[in-house]
């Protein structure tokens, strides 16, 4: 069987960032991918409820995803208002989809409060990063799916082969 790989929709170009762009990234491997049907594509803040473009949001206290469903810190945005719920309802759903595809790997957005994998803001909204992921990454891998970073196309590729 095919096996397929959840994919942070702004990725594929959709226009979907806090911000109303995309992240469209260029890599032949993806079209490959796109046409064997491996793709299954998700924005966790949208289907979380959440408009775009929206105002941007971090983890408080430089903490991580696994604390936010821990229910340790919130996710706030640039106004201070709680969108943790929203952003926990779509990583629930990211999880439902990809389950119901039987992903076992996932490529998403480095840097984001959601789809980190790598690292993501610090919460103080000045441009620091740190070490940590996003609420759906951390959902995803508490549930045995690996998640690579959108700079890591490669690595996922040797995943796959040693799949098959
Ligand atoms: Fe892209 Fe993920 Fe942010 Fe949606 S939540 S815009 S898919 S990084």
């Amino acid at each position: 069987m095919t096996t397929k790989i959840l994919i942070s929709a702004c990725l594929l170009g959709n226009p979907v960032r806090y911000n109303g762009s995309s992240k469209e990234i260029d890599h032949p491997l993806l079209a490959q991918w796109q046409r064997e049907g491996r793709l299954v594509p998700i924005c966790p803040e949208v289907v979380g409820g959440m408009p775009t473009p929206r105002p941007p949001a971090e983890i408080e206290q430089a903490a991580s995803g696994a604390d936010v469903l821990e229910s340790e810190v919130r996710i706030l945005d640039d106004q201070g208002d709680d969108v943790t719920a929203s952003f926990v309802t779509g990583a629930r759903l990211a999880l439902q989809l990809a389950q119901r595809h039987g992903c076992r790997f996932a490529l998403l957005t480095d840097g984001s409060p959601s789809c980190g994998s790598r690292e993501i803001h610090d919460g103080s909204f000045s441009g620091v990063r740190h070490p940590g992921e996003g609420v759906t990454t951390a959902l995803l891998r508490r549930h045995g799916i690996e998640v690579f970073a959108h700079t890591e196309v490669d690595v996922l590729a040797k995943h796959l082969k040693a799949e098959s």
